[in-house]
């Protein structure tokens, strides 16, 4: 299904079928000599489907097309290397290149650290297999290698009248890309700012602190002026700004509930605050939470957890090999 959203702006709504954001924004700026498609769904029939339809209803020529990937994740990155068409171009933030990389050539480091930091941090390991398995991540993504050309912090990316500046944006992701136009006031936002869902923020290898990273992300495009912001999923019900500050509050909301949870249990562990913080899904207990959904909350309170020991809130220790936590200094 495509959207007009302005002049030589489209989106096209693809299906993430069986998964809780329900679907993905691609956006498609038409330029004269080339066009610029942003992210594209999963490795998944359904999204493959749906692209398609989209293509060939804006009557894109997928060889005068590159495509734009906000970020590493399935849902964004899944179909990019399957599109392109001639010297068509996959661009995307070089650190996130660097992840799929990994993955594709060098033995994925990014499956070791997560199984490593997960188990040492109490996640159940009768679980941990099934959860990490059944992660879109691990099973929707692409497995054949393509070309990625890399883009950093203050490139520009033409595209007919558009000149997109590249901003820089960790947190969601390690190398997470937004883009700027500063004519329009149009920002192409990713998964860094969502509207009606919190983008999930989460533990990576390299990127000691997300949650500091994405908060500063956050501050960082909060200092441009954007009239049109263009989420990654979903549609914007309010002007970005106000969507900014209440993510900063949802964050501090939920780092003074970790200490909360630290001070009344002092020395238990990641996967038990997991279990005690408030979440919005509708599951009566954490016992009722679907397998994926303590997944994503466990990453959460991990992210939580590194923000409040970098800053001297809490400290670490182990207990039979488990990383445990409590407030100040031991
Ligand atoms: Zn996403």
């Amino acid at each position: 299904m495509v959207h007009e959203l302005g002049h030589n702006l489209f989106a096209i709504k693809i299906r993430l079928v069986g998964n809780p954001l329900k679907d993905l924004n691609t956006y498609v700026f038409l330029g004269k000599e080339r066009n610029l498609l942003v992210d594209t769904g999963f490795n998944q029939k359904e999204c493959m489907e749906d692209l398609s339809a989209g293509i060939r209803e804006l009557n894109l020529d997928m060889e005068r097309t590159d495509v734009f990937v906000t970020h590493l994740h399935a849902d964004h990155s899944g179909l990019a290397g399957q599109i392109i068409r001639g010297a068509s171009r996959v661009i995307m933030g070089a650190v996130d290149k660097a992840f799929i990389e990994m993955r594709w050539y060098a033995n994925d480091g990014y499956a070791k650290y997560v199984t490593g930091r997960y188990l040492r941090e109490g996640f159940p390991p009768e679980e941990f297999n099934r959860a990490f398995m059944t992660n879109p991540s691990t099973s929707l993504v692409a497995v054949k290698p393509y070309p990625i050309t890399p883009v950093n912090e203050g490139d520009t990316i033409t595209v007919g009248e558009r000149n997109f500046l590249c901003l820089f944006t960790p947190g969601h992701t390690p190398g997470h890309i937004c883009l700027y136009e500063p004519e329009e006031k149009l920002m192409v936002l990713g998964d860094h700012v969502l509207f009606g869902i919190t983008p999930n923020i989460t533990s990576w290898p390299g990127m000691p602190n997300a949650l500091k990273s994405y908060l500063d992300s956050l501050r960082k495009i909060r200092a441009y002026d954007v009239a049109v912001p263009l989420p990654g999923h979903r549609e914007c019900h309010c002007p970005m700004n106000t969507r900014i500050d209440e993510l900063l509050a949802h964050h501090k909301f939920r780092l003074e509930e970790t200490v909360k949870i630290l001070t009344e249990d002092p020395g238990v562990n990641a996967y038990t605050v997991a279990s005690r913080l408030t979440w919005s899904i509708r599951a009566k207990s954490w016992q009722d939470f679907p397998l994926a959904q303590k997944w994503f909350a466990f990453g959460e309170a991990l992210a939580h957890l590194d923000y409040l020991a970098e800053a001297g809130v809490i400290s670490r220790g182990m207990d039979d090999g488990i990383t445990s936590y409590r407030v100040g200094t031991r």
